[in-house]
């Protein structure tokens, strides 16, 4: 038959071979009758045949025309092998540069799918898919992402940073590394351990520099996998290093971390609108917020991925095999709109505080005497214990002003240490004033300033001697986790010397993480290993398979 007079033929798949014979309208697609014209050679040995035993009809998905569904019936010939010697004897035809053996789709088509599951996910993908009328379903689009060949770089690696990221958060964690002069994810391994991070080394001896944390395990692998490279300490890890032990000495202190109020004009009402007045001793109470913080923080990662699954097209019922929830929680969380924070707990202000003006009153009137004022406030009516009026009125005996305890402030060791470590030029007035206060009932934590300024200097600086001498320094400190800290440095000093020597960082690793954690977050649920590493890999370059001029 004649080609097709117009330029249909020529929007074919490989319109050498594939012959338009008509097209067909159903109701919500274009049926394209196409048959081959080639010398069909046989599979296994390569022989052309004219020997047709049969012919079939072989149904592909094509592009869309239009926004309408495009399938090619492609008139398929059974030949058979005459090559006596073969062990074939009857084999179809192929279909070169257009579809697969088997495949249901025009390849064309299954590299759209498959770039379309890379970068929006399996249902989204599928829905934006259905959208072009390329009607597929998740799993295929899945599937397609995983089929995508992931060779290993064939670029070789001279920088590398690795990192570790969370796979179950606290629980598993995975590794992923970067090529940090092409900023580009080179592999993810499932795991965070030497062995595995070596034997990735081992196929690249090309690796000049390794950027790591201070975790003993890249140490280790990098160490038996290249030790022709040399390590660097990634210095924003070990400035974390440095507010974490930082934190811990200021954890041996939390009782001076508790700030007396500042002065207020007298005028200050007492009215005790502070909610989080505590009956118990303080020592507790930061720990307990701590926890509370910690429990928000599961539940708003937990809401995320219940809103990050609905947009995603996920059903409630989906959602909540997907996350083992209840779907009264979902479908209250969904109803509402917004992360629902939890009430503070009710604590009622406690009894003495309704007598606040009367005690406030009296205490400038000249009465100190905590047991006088019980007394007297008993007689108004107060039930409360004696020992909270005493509480009540000793922060005024301090300041010899009245003024209440609710005022007190409770800095956590995690917020005394950041601003302890904080950049000088990083501190604003009032974080300057916050860490005077501080210093005023903790008075080694100008001490403990002067020790984490002078390990950014010496970071910061390009000499690495700076840095041996504040390590040599740091060891005979007064304070126990700032001596392990230096010891710990000492271990691994040519790495840490290294983070002054030289420019590498891990910097670009953490926006990857970044990328890697929104991918998986996308994916919740089925996002196996390799479909992960998959994704998070740069897409393969494709040959643009356009039509044939
Ligand atoms: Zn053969």
């Amino acid at each position: 038959m004649a080609p097709f007079p117009s330029h249909s033929q020529s929007l074919l798949p490989n319109p050498r071979i594939l012959i338009l014979d008509r097209i067909e309208r159903d109701s919500d697609r274009f049926r394209l009758r196409v048959h081959v014209e080639q010398e069909p050679s046989c599979p296994v040995c390569g022989e052309v045949s004219r020997s047709r035993h049969s012919v079939y009809s072989r149904q592909l998905q094509d592009f869309p025309w239009q926004g309408v569904a495009v399938e090619l019936w492609a008139t398929i010939g059974r030949f058979r092998c005459r090559n006596s010697s073969c062990p074939r004897k009857i084999f179809c035809e192929r279909l070169p540069g257009i579809a697969r053996a088997f495949g249901r789709q025009t390849e064309r088509t299954s590299e759209i799918v498959r770039l379309i599951g890379y970068v929006a996910g399996g249902l989204p993908g599928q829905r934006l898919l259905s959208r072009l009328s390329i009607a597929t379903s998740d799993d295929t689009v899945l599937r397609r992402v995983r089929e995508q060949p992931t060779e290993a770089s064939a670029v070789p690696i001279h920088n590398l940073g690795v990192d570790d990221w969370a796979w179950r958060k606290g629980q598993d964690y995975g590794t992923i590394l970067v090529n940090l002069d092409l900023h580009r994810v080179v592999d993810l391994l499932p795991d965070r351990a030497a062995e595995s991070f070596s034997a990735w080394l081992k196929q690249h001896p090309e690796i000049v520099t390794i950027s790591r944390d201070r975790c003993g395990l890249y140490a280790e692998g990098a160490t038996l996998g290249a030790p022709q490279s040399q390590q660097v300490a990634d210095r924003f890890h070990l400035l974390v290093n440095l507010s974490a032990t930082m934190e811990r000495v200021l954890e041996e202190r939390s009782r001076q971390l508790i700030l007396p109020p500042i002065e207020q004009p007298p005028a200050e009402p007492l009215r005790a609108d502070v909610t989080d007045i505590s009956e118990e001793p303080p020592p507790s109470v930061p720990r307990r917020a701590t926890q509370s913080q910690l429990r928000r923080q599961r539940r708003l990662e937990r809401y995320q991925q219940v809103m990050a699954l609905f947009n995603s097209g996920q059903s409630q019922a989906a959602i909540s095999r997907a996350l083992g929830m209840g779907g009264k929680t979902i479908r209250r969380w969904l109803r509402r709109g917004e992360f629902p924070e939890r009430k503070p707990p009710h604590r009622p202000p406690p009894k003495v505080s309704q007598f606040a003006d009367y005690l406030q009153q009296r205490w400038n009137e000249g009465c100190r005497n905590a047991s006088r004022l019980y007394q007297e406030i008993r007689q108004k009516g107060y039930s409360g214990k004696h020992a909270m009026v005493r509480r009540f009125v000793s922060g005024w005996r301090k300041t010899g002003k009245p003024t209440s305890p609710e005022a007190q402030q409770r800095i956590s060791p995690k917020h005394a240490a950041i601003l302890v470590t904080r950049p000088a030029d990083k501190i604003n007035d009032e974080q300057q004033q916050l860490l005077d206060r501080i210093e005023a009932q903790c008075p080694e934590v100008s001490d403990l300033r002067k020790i984490s300024l002078g390990f950014r200097a010496a970071l910061a600086g390009d000499d690495s001697n700076q840095l041996r001498g504040w390590v040599e320094g740091t060891k005979h400190s007064e304070f126990g986790p700032v001596v392990r800290f230096a010891y710990g440095l000492q271990k691994d000093i040519s790495a840490v010397a290294a983070a002054v020597d030289t420019t590498w960082s891990t910097g670009q690793v953490e926006g990857q993480i970044n990328r890697l954690k929104m991918i998986k977050r996308q994916m919740y649920g089925r996002a196996g290993f390799e479909l992960l590493r998959a994704r998070v890999l740069p897409y393969p370059p494709v040959p643009v398979a356009g039509p044939a001029p």
